[in-house]
C-alpha cells in the first residue's frame, strides 16, 4: 500500500504519518509547511518507505507511481491560525480538496476528508449527530474554515457519485496530544503554556461553553478503521465526555502542583460554539471504535510534551 498523506507535517497528520508506516504502507507526505512543522517528521526522513514533498496542494500535483490511498489533512485548523490565513483556508479546502480527489480518480485510489466538527457551527442539537445540517454563520470568523469543509464534503460527495472514487469523510472532534503547536491559539495548549509559566490561564466568556477532548491516538485509530470500511457517508470521530473550559482549566492548574497560575476571564470571541459534543453511535457501529484514553492519562502525556518543548 502507498498512502498520500496531505498536511502529513501537521499535528495530527504526523500521528498519520507513523501510524501508516507502522502498518506497512509507504507514505507520501505533502505539505507546503503553512501551519506544519518539520520537526514533526524529521524521525522519519530518513525511512525507505517515506517520502516528504513540499508542496501546497491548493496548487495541482502529480506523484509518480501507484498510489492506494490519498488522506486529505492540509488545512489551517485551528481557530487563530484560520483567522490568520482565511484565503489559503477557503483554497485548501475547496481548490485543495479538488487536487486532492483528482488525484485520487486518477490513480484509482482510496480518498479520505478531513473534515470537523466546525461543519455544525454553534449546533442547535446536542451531542452532534452526523445527518444535524448544522448552524454555521458563513461571514463570521469562522466562515472561512466552516464553509471551506462544508464546500470539501460536497465535492467529496460529488466525486464519490458521479465519479465513483470510493471516499470517506471524517469528521473530527476537539483533538490533542504531543505535537500540537504551542502557540497554535487552541485552548489546550494555551492552558499547558500558560501553567508551565506560571501564568493566568486565559479562559474565555464565563468559560461555561464546553467541548469533548479526544487524544490523538484515539483519532488515528479511527480515522485508520474508516479508512478500511466501507462507510461512504460522514462519520464523527471523537470522545463523548464533555467538560466545561473552566473545569478544563482547574483540571490543568492541578496537574502542576504548587503552580502560581490563576484563571484571567477574557472577552468571549465572537461565534464561538456553546457546546460541543459528538454522537459516536455510528463510529461505535459501523467501526467497531470508540477512545481509549481518559483524559488524566491523556492530559499528562501531552504535559509532559509541552514541558519538553517549552
Ligand atoms: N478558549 C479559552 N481560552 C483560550 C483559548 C480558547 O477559553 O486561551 C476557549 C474558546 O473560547 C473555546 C474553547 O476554549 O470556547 C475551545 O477553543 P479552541 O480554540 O481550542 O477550539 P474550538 O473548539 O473553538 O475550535
Amino acid at each position: 500500500m502507498r498512502t498520500v498523506i496531505t498536511g502529513g507535517a501537521g499535528f495530527v497528520g504526523s500521528h498519520l504519518c507513523e501510524r501508516f508506516l507502522a502498518e506497512g504502507h509507504e507514505v507520501v507526505c505533502v505539505d507546503n509547511l503553512l501551519t506544519g512543522l518539520e520537526r514533526n517528521i524529521a524521525h522519519l526522513r530518513n525511512r525507505p518507505d517515506f517520502s516528504f514533498v513540499l508542496h501546497n496542494i491548493s496548487e495541482p500535483l502529480t506523484i509518480d507511481g501507484p498510489v492506494d490511498a490519498v488522506l486529505h489533512f492540509a488545512s489551517p485548523a485551528s481557530p487563530a491560525d484560520y483567522l490568520a490565513h482565511p484565503i489559503p483556508t477557503l483554497k485548501v479546502g475547496a481548490l485543495g480538496t479538488h487536487n486532492a480527489l483528482g488525484l485520487a480518480k486518477a490513480k484509482n485510489a482510496r480518498f479520505l476528508l478531513a473534515s470537523t466538527s466546525e461543519i455544525y457551527g454553534d449546533p442547535e442539537v446536542h451531542p452532534q449527530r452526523e445527518d444535524y445540517w448544522g448552524h454555521v454563520n458563513p461571514i463570521g470568523p469562522r466562515g472561512c474554515y466552516d464553509e471551506a469543509k462544508r464546500f470539501a464534503e460536497a465535492i467529496t460527495m460529488a466525486y464519490h457519485r458521479y465519479h465513483g472514487v470510493s471516499t470517506r469523510i471524517v469528521r473530527i472532534f476537539n483533538t490533542y496530544g504531543p505535537r500540537m503547536r504551542l502557540n497554535d491559539g487552541r485552548v489546550l495548549p494555551a492552558f499547558m503554556g500558560q501553567v508551565l509559566r506560571g501564568e493566568p490561564l486565559t479562559v474565555f466568556g464565563e468559560g461555561q461553553q464546553t467541548r469533548s477532548f479526544c487524544y490523538v491516538d484515539d483519532l488515528v485509530d479511527g480515522i485508520y478503521r474508516l479508512l478500511l470500511s466501507d462507510e461512504h457517508l460522514p462519520v464523527n470521530i471523537g470522545n463523548p465526555v464533555e467538560i466545561t473550559v473552566l473545569e478544563l482549566a482547574r483540571e490543568i492548574i492541578a496537574l502542576v502542583p504548587g503552580t502560581r497560575s490563576t484563571i484571567d476571564y477574557r472577552p468571549l470571541p465572537q461565534d464561538d460554539p456553546k457546546r460541543r459534543r459528538p454522537d459516536i453511535t455510528r463510529a461505535r457501529e459501523l467501526l467497531g471504535w470508540e477512545p481509549k484514553i481518559d483524559r488524566a492519562d491523556g492530559l499528562r502525556r501531552t504535559l509532559e510534551f509541552f514541558r519538553s518543548v517549552i
